[in-house]
């Protein structure tokens, strides 16, 4: 595992407990300040952390409980670039009605469970599929505060029954360091990995990447994110793939070993 860099932290940051092997750790690092601060026991005035394991977030898409709360998730949030955009979305499913927030989070927990075999401390954006956002700000705050050595969102797209094949955002131009060559590299062996897999896109982006602009989370992430459309459910092959355990455990597997292969760097 790449050794991490020496990262001073300010006063009154708590460090949360490392992952117990199982890939559950729920609540990302608190950030530092007053409203953290307010219950905790005096911290020293700086906490130096050291080969500590990296920490990854997971954002799996969407959330079961959206169509049922449309109003919440209608509500304008910033989403970068000076722009607004809903909340977040219910998104697609596949033909026989598999949703997609469903195969977001299973293969999300999947790739949990493999990063945490590594050592690495998992966060994730949600943890049940029954809920309502968290809105697309939040996600990417989540990935801040926990002071992410990467961030995937992990999705899957509904284009036209003609298109198949993965792709992988990323944003598009950088509005902060990480997004630039972190993030960028990032995107690159998250295309590797998938495409050592899996079909690259042929109906959207360009080789199995598309720089965005538009993609709040990727905007307003200040850590290396990227988002993977791990294929298209509107595809019959694909979504008959998506449909099953071994089939979202091939996609896992793959990203996971994309996300491996960038901390490694
Ligand atoms: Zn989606």
């Amino acid at each position: 595992m790449r050794c991490r860099g020496v990262v001073l932290l300010v006063v009154g940051l708590v460090l949360s407990a490392c992952g117990d092997g199982g890939g559950t750790v729920a609540s990302p690092r608190p950030s530092a300040g007053p409203e953290t601060s307010q219950s905790r026991p005096p911290a020293p005035a700086t906490t130096t952390r050291q080969a500590e394991a990296p920490v990854v977030v997971l954002d799996p898409g969407h959330n079961g409980g959206n169509a049922t709360a449309l109003a919440e998730i209608n509500r304008q949030v910033p989403a970068g670039r000076g722009r607004m955009k809903p909340c977040n979305t219910t998104g697609t499913a596949t033909d026989a009605g598999y949703p997609e927030h469903a195969f977001n989070l299973d293969v999300a927990r999947r790739v949990g469970d493999v990063l945490a075999a590594q050592a690495v401390r998992v966060v994730y954006t949600r943890e049940s599929d029954d809920g309502v956002g968290p809105c697309v700000d939040r996600r990417a705050a989540i990935g801040n505060e926990a002071l992410a050595d990467a961030v995937v969102s992990i999705h899957a797209d509904g284009s036209s029954a003609q298109g198949s094949g993965f792709h992988v955002a990323y944003s598009d131009p950088p509005l902060n360091e990480a997004q630039g060559e972190p993030a960028q590299r990032l995107a690159g062996a998250m295309l590797a990995s998938m495409a050592a897999e899996f079909p690259v896109a042929d109906y959207i982006g360009e080789g199995g990447l598309s720089g965005r602009d538009d993609l709040a989370g990727l905007n307003l992430s200040e850590r290396p994110a990227v988002l993977v459309e791990c294929g298209n459910m509107r595809n019959a092959r694909e979504a008959a793939a998506m449909s099953t355990p071994e089939g979202r455990q091939r996609y896992a597997d793959a990203i996971s070993a994309g996300i491996l292969a960038y901390l490694r760097r």
